[in-house]
């Protein structure tokens, strides 16, 4: 209800410039909250740090900072192999029903394909034999990236997506898994349950064709806490996935809902600031 007001009131917002401060204030606020939350989670419970990474590239210009070097990439793996134990998100969720969880697990994770997830990580996540997860949008398979933000880059700079081939290499990786993104990275929370169903579902299927596998994760497009709705769940778990994933910056818990469970966006910094925002 909120959503759609502010959806109402936005345009008059806009022009009157209050946007933008709201918009300020609401995401600082959230940043607050979330620190608060991360730091009492991790003194009373067990955590587990979902790290979320998109391209793993070297660019002249990085707009949105979704690019992690293949330098920074491998520092922020050595990293996490030396404090954490980095598991599959199948063995999250078997230590999270079986009550097992032991607070010193890490996973990692990719969203929407790139390519370079298979020419520039998978050799660093090899090196340190640390399981991954990445997310694919199935209508972009093999094309040049052209989502609104992979246009922010430069020519040069703009990325190619996993082709149909490249996405069988990954997953006949025994370090990798395959899931799902939907079909046309869409903001489900927008959509009708049929429609939600058609992009979900359509995009297990061409993965499962593709990899002749069961798709059993999904990460939720843009991944906040209003970019998907109950049915999107619902359907999650109609559909056969055994888990979901979010993107709000929090550390997962033994506790947190394994078809919202949170991850936290890397972008390019050092191992100091790693470790510092995964509140170590
Ligand atoms: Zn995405």
């Amino acid at each position: 209800m909120i959503r759609s007001l502010l959806k109402k009131i936005k345009p008059t917002l806009v022009k009157l410039r209050i946007f933008s401060v709201l918009y300020f204030i609401y995401f600082f606020v959230a940043k607050l909250k979330n620190r608060f939350l991360n730091r009492i989670n991790k003194v009373t419970r067990k955590t587990v740090p979902v790290l979320l990474y998109h391209r793993v590239d070297k660019v002249l210009n990085d707009p949105i900072k979704l690019v992690v070097s293949p330098e920074t990439f491998e520092e922020h793996i050595k990293y996490i192999n030396k404090v954490y134990e980095p598991i599959s998100l199948s063995e999250l969720v078997n230590r999270i029903k079986n009550k097992s969880l032991k607070g010193n697990e890490a996973c990692v994770t990719f969203d929407d394909g790139y390519r370079d997830n298979l020419i520039n990580a998978l050799p660093i996540l090899e090196k340190y034999n640390t399981p991954a997860t990445i997310f694919i949008t199935t209508s972009e398979i093999g094309k040049r990236a052209s989502f609104a933000w992979d246009m922010k880059y430069k020519e040069d700079d703009r990325a190619i997506f996993l082709s149909l081939e490249e996405i069988k290499i990954l997953a006949n990786n025994k370090l990798i898994e395959i899931g799902a993104h939907t079909h046309n990275h869409v903001r489900l929370s927008d959509f009708s349950k049929d429609k939600q169903l058609s992009e979900i579902e359509t995009s297990k299927k061409i993965l499962e064709d593709i990899i002749n596998k069961k798709i059993l994760h999904f990460a939720y497009p843009f991944g906040g806490r209003y970019d998907f709705d109950d049915n999107s769940k619902f359907l999650i778990k109609e559909l056969g996935f055994i888990s979901a994933y979010e993107n709000t910056g929090l550390l997962g818990t033994s506790s947190s809902d394994i078809f919202s469970f949170p991850r936290i966006n890397i972008r390019g910094c050092n191992v100091e600031s790693l470790s510092k925002h995964l509140y170590n």
